[in-house]
């Protein structure tokens, strides 16, 4: 199994297929790269083995333009999905981002076990203190734009202090699902796919401290390189 099995992104609701040029399915391929995961599907899924583990939809309503999730109600198919917006027009930056949320979920199966899946809110690697994950955490918190977010959270929650944690950005599960759609997109090195990047580093209202100029990018880079390669993924 290669990791590309956990995504299918031409697996819309809408019955868009992506073109295999896409600089999407270049990232996904690269994704892939990253072989055989210690998890088992039916771990993460609680038994599902549908031939699409991780779907990705079309939601042309989506807040945000997009979403990770994962129904934590034990009754009830766990199945982790995505939804996206196509038509936003830096949508390969909320793929990747979306992905980089459910790479989080997988890596706490990976390294917590399939037991921890349902038993907390909690689903993601990164909420916990995990020695695998510090030295990416050390190095977003030493990047100037982690510490400009972070002040727009202060500014947020000064202005509301009892904000939802769902709306703030500088927290580790934010934080790493931007990082790793960095990654994915600097990797695929695809024009299309670098302009979006570019798009949410530069222009996207409320958006553009999220995302790293590329000096400041590097050692975090460095880190999740390396955390990837120590797993085999
Ligand atoms: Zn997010």
């Amino acid at each position: 199994m290669t990791f590309s099995d956990y995504f299918h992104p031409i697996d819309f609701s809408s019955r868009e297929k992506l073109p295999t040029n896409s600089p999407l399915a270049k990232a996904v391929e690269l994704i892939g790269s990253f072989q055989s995961p210690n998890v088992l599907l039916k771990d993460v899924q609680g038994g599902n083995t549908a031939n699409h583990p991780i779907p990705i939809f079309h939601f042309p309503t989506i807040a945000d333009n997009g979403a990770f999730r994962y129904n934590l109600i034990p009754d009830k198919l766990n199945l982790p999905y995505i939804m996206i917006n196509m038509n936003s027009n830096d949508y390969l930056m909320t793929v990747a981002h979306e992905m980089g949320h459910a790479m989080d979920h997988l890596l706490k199966v990976h390294f917590m076990g399939s037991s921890s899946v349902s038993s907390t809110k909690k689903i993601y690697a990164s909420e916990y203190d995990i020695d695998p994950l510090q030295p990416w955490w050390t190095a977003v918190q030493q990047t100037a734009a982690y510490k400009q977010i972070q002040a727009m959270d202060l500014g947020a929650l000064a202005a509301e202090p009892c904000r939802s944690e769902n709306l703030l950005f500088a927290t580790r599960r934010e934080t790493f699902a931007c990082s790793f759609a960095q990654f994915i997109a600097l990797k695929s090195g695809d024009p299309k796919f670098i302009a979006h990047l570019d798009a949410r580093r530069t222009s996207r209202s409320g958006q553009k401290d999220r995302y790293w100029q590329s000096a400041d990018f590097l050692s975090i880079n460095t880190t999740l390189e390396h955390l990837f390669s120590e797993i085999g993924w």
